[in-house]
């Protein structure tokens, strides 16, 4: 009964103005990782902070985007595209460039291009190249007609800025052409010390390591602007590892539980990139939780696995099955599939976000009032059971009879 207490609590601190959203490399960020580091020490695990470098995209101050007398809304009408976007001010002067115009490559020089549609086909990082190429200032792109741009802060080496606008705000500028175009876009591209949090138990046996992982970071503040908190993303995912880790310090395990809480996922997985190169001990398994709660039950999970079979996946969907919550066989791009190409037998956990769920991710509206603790607490019961489930012996065994299935394959291939 406690221990649900202090999972709301988790909750309610992870998802507060405090954290406030927990950007990597962020003072707000560092809180987070001393309270989570300050829980496992608590518990009786041996932690401590794992340095991690990230690289990232940040903005510093509002962005401002003018055309002729009238201003535009960051966030709501426009948004930066981080990996394809440099930083920097702009003064120019609008071209409306549609699909069928007849145009010369010197027309674009200096000016502020907007497509307000998107041609069939359209690759984006073809046309930012063919744009930089055309000498073109800045880059402005329909895309659709959100209530919130997702943020994203994922770095590149983008050379003009580049924004995403909306449909509306797209056709409201494309009967302005020739108008002048003011644009601010204070974006960084830069590196981050930040931290992964990691809590070690040791087992009754020290050749098995099971990770329990789930990142703590998320996109923070819009300076001057709105809140990111990422409750579903990942303060679910981290409180659900958290209270495993509560259950499972009161009992000797036969293997050792290393407990990550990872820094940087949203630039690009640093954290768990960085735990796989140095790791406290050899990684014999993951389970990665990331979102869960968005539903009012618990019955459907996202296991993201590239394939079936593998033992630790096959556990866990027996499990998911036992519990009559079905498995939903979704690959993903968030930390466990950093686990998964390094062939590390990862167990990826989560809600797939579905409708109205679906539209909050990265937006200002993924807050703590968006998700269903119940669910949380069905996750916490079931994660438990997969990992007392876990048979050390088991899983080498079909491990090494699954490697050697590999090699007579790729005997026979060759
Ligand atoms: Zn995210």
């Amino acid at each position: 009964m406690k221990d649900q207490f202090r999972l709301e609590y988790d909750l309610a601190f992870l998802t507060s103005p405090a954290a406030a959203g927990r950007l990597s490399g962020t003072k707000d960020a560092r809180k987070v990782a001393d309270y989570l580091l300050a829980e496992l020490d608590s518990l009786g695990f041996d932690s401590a902070f794992q340095p991690v470098t990230v690289p990232a995209a940040r903005l510093t101050s509002t962005p401002r985007l003018i055309a002729g007398t009238q201003a535009f809304s960051p966030r709501r009408d426009f948004a930066e595209l981080t990996a394809f976007s440099a930083g920097g001010r702009v003064t120019g002067q609008l071209l409306v460039v549609r699909e069928d115009d007849l145009l010369r490559p010197e027309d674009f020089n200096g000016r502020v291009i907007l497509l307000p549609e998107r041609p069939q086909g359209f690759n984006l990082a073809e046309t930012v190249k063919t744009a930089v190429e055309m000498g073109v200032a800045a880059l402005l792109v329909e895309h659709g007609e959100p209530e919130w741009f997702h943020k994203t802060v994922y770095t590149g080496n983008g050379r003009i800025p580049v924004l995403r606008v909306k449909k509306s705000v797209a056709e409201k500028l494309s009967n302005m052409n020739d108008a002048n175009v003011e644009l601010e876009l204070p974006l960084q591209h830069g590196t981050l010390p930040c931290n992964n949090v990691l809590g070690f138990l040791h087992g009754a046996s020290d050749d098995f390591t099971l990770a329990l992982t789930a990142h703590y970071d998320h996109l923070g503040d819009d300076p001057g602007g709105v809140r990111f908190l990422g409750a579903f993303d990942n303060a679910s995912g981290v409180v659900t590892v958290l209270s495993v880790a509560r259950e499972l310090a009161k009992e000797k395990m036969p293997f050792n539980l290393l407990v990550a809480f990872l820094t940087g996922e949203e630039s690009g997985l640093w954290g768990a990139k960085q735990l796989i190169a140095n790791p406290p001990a050899p990684l014999s398994a993951v389970i990665n939780l990331d979102g869960i709660g968005s539903e009012s039950k618990l019955n459907a999970l996202r296991l993201g696995h590239r394939q079936r079979g593998d033992p630790l996946a096959e556990l866990g969907e027996e499990i998911l099955s036992k519990h009559g919550i079905q498995g939903q066989w979704v690959g993903g791009s968030d930390d466990s599939s950093a686990f998964i190409s390094k062939g590390i037998p990862t167990l990826g956990l989560g809600q797939q976000p579905t409708g109205q769920a679906r539209s909050v991710m990265h937006t200002p509206l993924d807050t703590r009032e968006s998700l269903y603790i119940e669910t949380i607490r069905d996750g916490v019961e079931v994660l438990v059971e997969i990992v007392k489930t876990v048979d050390p012996k088991g899983l080498r065994r079909s491990l090494g009879s699954q490697i050697q299935l590999k090699e007579k394959n790729h005997v026979h291939t060759k």
